[in-house]
């Protein structure tokens, strides 16, 4: 059985000392190690960032792709693959900015994919600029005089879009990031795991200390009940999108699985009335 080791190569990350993203990276390899995964069994897909250099930096198939596009990418190796594990995983610029409408529609059609996002409210691998989850005020070379935009909540569009899975993680707390992966890897359907991952070099303002003084962790309020779509929505509006944990998670079935395919067991027991000499071709 794959172990830690066998989810690392030999190429060095190239991030700055200190960056969020060292401890994703980590988080991921160890999740895939301890649901008993293999290698050869998972495709790491990533978009363009700092953090989408993570694609090279696991022992897996991978793919770096381009702006923005990750998710349409990994919902096609899916489609194609569909006993692959895929990860998607990018920044916030990519997937909340230019890669947003990919990502409202991965999360309705709710594909057997996980979403892992390192979130640090900035560009970073362009320098610094201003980014999507970049709160109204925020200043920065770019928004010298402060952010007149207000910051998208990326737990609250996800609710709104129809998420059946969504956890927060913090850099920091690699225990939780790695159970939270874990379960949304485990998840049949769309996950998402939006990690707050700081930018050492360019963000001065959301740093390791700000998110500690902000977050609000759902591990340790044991009412919290993440069947209930409502309270999650009512609690990531409370916490203005900085909570951690499990947020929402719900069983529905995956996109995969009700379209005709090489796997008829899952359409036979979804009472769906089908075309069965085009189910016959497709298999
Ligand atoms: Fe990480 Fe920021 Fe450095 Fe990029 S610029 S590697 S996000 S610390
Ligand atoms: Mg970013």
């Amino acid at each position: 059985m794959a172990t830690v080791k066998d989810f690392r190569n030999e190429v060095r990350p190239n991030w700055c000392p200190g960056c969020g993203d060292f401890s994703v990276q980590a988080a991921i390899q160890r999740a895939l190690a301890n649901i008993g995964k293999e290698p050869e069994q998972v495709a790491v897909i990533s978009g363009i960032g700092c953090s989408g250099r993570i694609s090279g930096y696991i022992h897996s198939y991978g793919f770096h792709g381009i702006h923005g596009r990750a998710l349409p990418i990994a919902q096609g190796v899916k489609l194609a693959n569909r006993d692959l594990t895929v990860i998607a995983s990018g920044g916030d610029g990519d997937g909340f900015g230019i890669g947003l409408n990919h990502f409202m529609h991965a999360v309705r059609r709710n594909m057997d994919i996980t979403y892992i996002v390192m979130d640090n409210q900035i560009y970073g691998l362009t320098k610094g600029q201003t980014s999507p989850t970049s709160a109204h005020g925020f200043k920065n070379k770019t928004t010298p005089e402060g952010n007149i935009e207000h910051a998208l909540t990326p737990s609250q569009v996800a609710l709104g879009a129809g998420i059946s899975f969504l956890a927060q993680g913090f850099s920091t707390d690699i225990n939780q990031l790695t159970r939270l992966i874990e379960e949304a890897i485990n998840h049949k359907g769309f996950s998402l795991v939006n990690v707050f991952s700081p930018c050492v070099t360019f963000n001065k303002i959301n740093t390791y200390d700000w998110f500690k003084e902000h977050i609000v962790n759902l591990d340790n309020d044991e009412s919290y009940d993440p069947s209930n779509r409502t309270a999650a929505m009512t609690k990531v509006i409370e916490t203005n999108g900085l909570c951690t944990g499990l947020i929402y998670k719900e069983d529905r079935v995956a996109y995969e699985d009700l379209i005709p395919g090489y796997k008829p067991e899952a359409l036979v027991n979804q009472d769906i009335s089908l075309d069965r000499d085009l189910f016959e071709q497709c298999l």
